[in-house]
């Protein structure tokens, strides 16, 4: 071995991953071990603020961090590439080939060596095996799948647009169906009646939320469910009051080319439809290195985070599996959890590395807010901390959901710059255009 650098390979650089990838680069990269990290994708956007980017109400590429720039300023080395596989035996990680956008290899398969393995690779949205769904619904898991929402949306409120225009029609809009009452098909709803309403000032004349139908439709017997029920019926009642068709206790059988249809044989017909019910791990996680995995491909992990069957892999955010000893729920695949996470997971490893030993994770529940664009936010906090929830609407509940993104700044990029991006983001809202139209 003589003077090889201890290597600390952190797959997923999310709300969780790029947290310990900052604090373990800064604490040891460049000097002591070697910290990578591994991302399909070459920037991060935290995942919260999809749902905006697919409506056009964010500019990601005002709020995306370039890995490699990141990387270079925390002390860590970022590589793009797919996680594959995981040789156990070897301890090394295998990564896909890296094809160019025709689909040409540029890199070949090859594998990183580990010492410390940390898997913070997400989630991705459960089609729960219902037929047409992968084929014919969007989804959004990530940058470019927000993106292509965005484009489509903007394309057919052009059309609808354009025939108003040219007398071609007097009745048309864009239909909208969104499947799942939580927290992103509630959040999206309301996003795209801010988006419409901006629309008319960008050169779409005639077009605004007017010309908008969107139906969210829920298995369950009411919308957020992880809410209060008296907040739920607040936000369904501010739903219905934009315009939005909410259908509860109506189960999909079945998606089509523009249309789903529910067990009560209604066919709902969409131009766009977006499946947002519900998350399990990515397939490649299923068994992966022979590693414990639940029926929804989440890694089973003890309660200092290290996965049941080999402490030298870590596993944290939407991908891990835990249920805290006690509790009959498992940890929800959440941002806040994800960065509970990330804080217990770095300390764990810096004490593996060191020789110290290891304290368990406590989720602490601080409750959920939900956004209804700029209309109004809901939430509950404090979820187990007082024994009950404490409600919380209007102003102060929207700076509180703003302040989680704030928080997750602060946490990638410390509090220098991470306050200054606050700053600047507060500058953006005034000078940026209020909708991104490309
Ligand atoms: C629209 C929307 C709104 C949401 N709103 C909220 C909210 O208001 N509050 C809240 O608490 N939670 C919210 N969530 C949930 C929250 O985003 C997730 O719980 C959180 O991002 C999980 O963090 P993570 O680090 O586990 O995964 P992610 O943040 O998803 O990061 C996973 C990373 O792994 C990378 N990756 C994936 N596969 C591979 C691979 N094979 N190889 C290499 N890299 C890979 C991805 O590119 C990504 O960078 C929302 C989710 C969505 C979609």
């Amino acid at each position: 071995m003589g003077d090889r650098k201890t290597q600390v390979v952190i797959c997923g650089g999310g709300a969780g991953g790029l947290e310990v990838a900052r604090r373990l680069g800064a604490r040891y990269g460049r000097r002591a071990h070697d910290i990578i990290l591994i991302d399909r994708s070459p920037t991060h956007v935290w995942k919260p603020l999809l749902h905006e980017v697919a409506t056009g109400s964010l500019d990601a590429n005002l709020d995306e961090v370039g890995y490699r720039h990141h990387g270079f300023r925390w002390g860590y080395r970022y590589f793009l590439g797919s996680l594959s596989g995981i040789d156990r035996a070897a301890r090394e990680v295998i990564l896909a080939p890296l094809r160019d956008e025709d689909g040409r290899e540029l890199v070949a398969e090859h594998r990183i060596r580990y010492d410390w393995l940390l898997l913070a690779v997400g989630s991705v949205t459960n089609d729960f095996g219902i037929p047409g769904v992968r084929e014919h619904c969007l989804f959004l898991d990530d940058r470019e799948q927000a993106d292509r929402f965005r484009n489509r949306l903007l394309n057919h409120c052009l059309r609808v647009s354009r025939r108003l225009v040219t007398g071609l029609a007097t009745d048309d809009e864009v239909r909208v169906t969104i499947v799942g009452g939580g927290a992103t098909g509630v959040e999206l709803a309301a996003e795209l009646f801010n988006a419409a309403a901006g629309l008319r000032h960008y050169g779409l004349e005639v077009f605004d939320e007017s010309r908008l139908r969107v139906t969210l439709v829920e298995a369950g017997d009411r919308i957020l469910p992880a809410l209060p029920e008296k907040l739920a019926a607040a936000a369904h009642a501010e739903l219905e009051a934009l315009g939005v068709r909410v259908l509860t206790s109506t189960r999909v059988v079945r998606a089509e080319p523009g249309a789903i249809v529910t067990a009560a044989g209604e066919r709902i017909a969409g131009d766009l439809q977006v499946w947002a019910a519900g998350v399990r791990g990515p397939d490649l996680l299923a068994g992966i290195g022979g590693l414990e995995t639940t029926p929804l491909n989440q890694l089973v992990v003890t309660g200092t985070l290290q996965t049941t069957r080999d402490p030298r892999i870590f596993a944290i955010g939407d991908c891990a599996f835990l249920r805290p000893a006690g509790s009959d729920r498992a940890v929800p695949p959440r941002a806040q959890a994800a960065h509970q996470m990330a804080d217990t997971c770095f300390r764990n490893l810096v004490a593996a590395m060191e020789g110290r030993p290891l304290r368990p994770f406590r989720y602490r529940d601080r409750g959920s807010l939900v956004s209804l664009s700029r209309y109004s936010t809901v939430g509950s906090l404090m979820g187990n901390l007082v024994g009950g929830r404490m409600a919380v609407e209007g102003r102060l509940a929207r700076l509180m959901y703003l302040s989680l993104y704030r928080m997750h700044l602060l946490a990638i990029h410390g509090w220098l710059k991470g306050a200054a991006l606050i700053l600047l983001g507060h500058v953006n809202q005034v000078v940026r255009p209020r909708l991104k139209l490309h």
